[in-house]
């Protein structure tokens, strides 16, 4: 038991602590630090590679216990499971004369890569070009051979990866995906028996340094994870006239992960959206912004890996869903010269339209754009099950994105202070 006079200092100081006023670039110096936070070695981006997702999870639940956010759940946590074929180890990818080639900058893996092994010597790399693909009676007698001791090559823009590797599944020793423009890692939910990987073409790695001398030799393991245990993030802040009315907020913490030591930090995508939940988390329990209606934020996981933390809350709501009066997703908030984009603006039109007006009215960036429809982010399962669901990205500046270029360090956040503006200004007018 502590004694009266403890209880009072520490009302007392995390009363005056919590009151005080947002400064100026009091946002952006919040947002500047959860981005480098989230985005640091630490938390492996923030995938299902040593624990990434996590850690992460667990820094975004201190953050919401610092505001004394309010939990439906005993510890902020709602979990849910989900596969996903993830690569923690790998030893090595070789070409030769080229020499060994290095993950994330030049080679990825293919979603539903297998494990590869290695055979000495190199073994031969054959190349499949787009014109034996798409002529049928070419590709029938391409595929009559036997692969089982050859890589093959893959250097055409418009061919299916999925198609192709069950096509040659079996008949192959691994398949070599060329890329011409940069490498953009993603997620498959099952795993395939050979290996799969993707290789850039850049100025050390050319097509004709590749063609001189094609032999390669390949040894990774993937890690097909049937059962992995996740968790959303979920806080709010009750209304103090109408607590059974929601306005939510909502962003996905999860990012790549890494393959083998290749970190994907996910600075804009999604450590950015995070920053901004919880920003708006830190300003709503301030007791001077306390707002009439409660007040869910909500961090998602497993949204690289299809959507699945909001498509799990959507089937297991914490209160009624047709208790959310609107919902705002955002995802990439950290660039904005062009301004943002707003998903399923032109099915919402009413709110479209006012948080336009507002940014209108006070100039705080570029442009409001509308678009439609599209299963692109969390607020896709919301909108699709009728709650009244925007999604907000920003525009213009680096385009990294699913690769190990999206980092912290250069990532501007240059509107991000006028940002948190017109969505807390719209999140009056939601209020109202
Ligand atoms: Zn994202």
């Amino acid at each position: 038991m502590r004694s009266p006079l403890v209880l009072f200092l520490f009302f007392f100081l995390s009363f005056s602590l919590h009151s005080q006023e947002i400064k100026k670039g009091d946002a952006y110096a919040y947002a500047r630090k959860i981005v480098d936070t989230m985005a640091s070695e630490s938390m492996h981006g923030r995938g299902y590679v040593k624990d990434g997702d996590k850690i992460a999870a667990n820094y975004i639940k201190t953050e919401f216990e610092k505001f004394k956010l309010r939990s439906f759940t005993p510890d902020y946590y709602q979990s849910f499971a989900f596969p996903v074929n993830t690569f923690p180890f790998v030893n090595f990818f070789t070409w030769s004369k080229i020499g060994d080639l290095e993950v994330g900058k030049d080679f990825i893996f293919s979603p539903s890569s297998g494990r590869a092994v290695s055979y000495s010597p190199m073994s031969e790399v054959i190349w499949l070009d787009s014109a034996t693909y798409h002529d049928s009676k070419s590709l029938k007698k391409f595929l009559k051979k036997d692969y089982s001791k050859n890589y093959i090559a893959v250097d055409f823009e418009d061919r299916p990866e999925r198609e192709l590797i069950t096509l040659l599944d079996s008949k192959v020793r691994g398949l070599i995906f060329i890329k011409h423009k940069k490498l953009t890692a993603d997620f498959e939910q099952g795993s395939d028996k050979i290996p799969a990987v993707e290789l850039l073409i850049h100025d050390e790695i050319t097509l004709e340094k590749l063609k001189a001398s094609s032999f390669a030799d390949m040894s990774f393991d993937n890690k097909f994870i049937p059962d992995h245990a996740s968790q959303n993030v979920i806080g709010y802040v009750e209304g103090s006239e109408h607590p059974d009315s929601f306005i939510v907020f909502t962003a996905h913490y999860d990012h790549i992960g890494q393959m083998g030591r290749a970190i994907f930090p996910g600075a804009n995508d999604n450590a950015s959206g995070c920053a901004m939940l919880l920003n708006l988390a830190r300003y709503y329990s301030m007791p001077e912004h306390r707002p009439k209606c409660s007040i869910a934020f909500m961090a998602f996981c497993g949204e690289e890996v299809g959507l699945l933390g909001s498509r799990y809350y959507v089937g297991h709501p914490l209160f009624p869903l047709k208790n959310i009066k609107f919902l705002l997703n955002m995802d990439i908030m950290g660039t904005g010269e062009d301004g943002i984009t707003v998903v399923n603006g032109s099915v919402f039109k009413t709110e479209f339209d006012k948080l336009k007006q507002i940014n209108t009215e006070n100039n705080f960036i570029k442009d409001v754009k509308i678009r439609g429809k599209a299963a692109n982010s969390d607020h896709y399962f919301f909108s699709e099950n009728g709650v009244r669901a925007c999604f907000i990205y920003t525009m213009g500046g680096i385009k990294a994105y699913h690769d190990i270029y999206d980092r912290a360090q250069t990532l501007p956040l240059n509107e991000f202070e006028n940002l948190f503006k017109l969505i807390t200004k719209f999140g009056d007018y939601l209020q109202n």
